[in-house]
């Protein structure tokens, strides 16, 4: 298990116990909805509420230690800040993949033909991931 103490430190954020294990928790499942961290901090912390982890999620967020990956009629994600990315969602297994693709030439053909000025793209690809298809 990873030692989050210091990458918590470095986003100016306390290392308490909730916040480790909420790294730790991401860490692992690489991407989580709310419900399901809650599930698992509630094994460790036992009076742990859903508020409590909500107020550090935001925080973690407002710190970019964490980043929310919304996707599409489902509840958010969210995952330890990296490297921007796109997603993968199966639609029947609900798996989350990171792929990493280069969308600069997407982005600036849109800004061109649009007169957008972008920021960012989100971008979520939805359909049956391997596993399932074998199935
Ligand atoms: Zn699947
Ligand atoms: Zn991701």
């Amino acid at each position: 298990m990873n030692n989050y103490s210091n990458a918590l430190r470095k986003h100016h954020l306390k290392a308490t116990p909730q916040r480790l294990e909420i790294a730790n928790t991401l860490a692992s499942y690489g991407h989580i909805n709310i419900d399901n961290l809650y599930e698992i901090l509630r094994k460790k912390f036992n009076s742990i509420s859903l508020a409590t982890i909500y107020k550090n999620i935001n925080i973690m967020l407002e710190n970019s230690f964490i980043q929310e990956v919304k996707i599409p009629h489902e509840k958010s994600v969210y995952e330890l800040s990296k490297e921007a990315h796109s997603h993968l969602v199966c639609d029947k297994c609900g798996a989350i993949e990171d792929i990493t693709l280069d969308l600069s030439q997407l982005s600036s053909t849109t800004a061109t033909n649009t007169h957008f000025k972008i920021d960012k793209i989100d971008l979520v690809f939805s359909g049956i991931c391997q596993k399932c298809q074998t199935l």
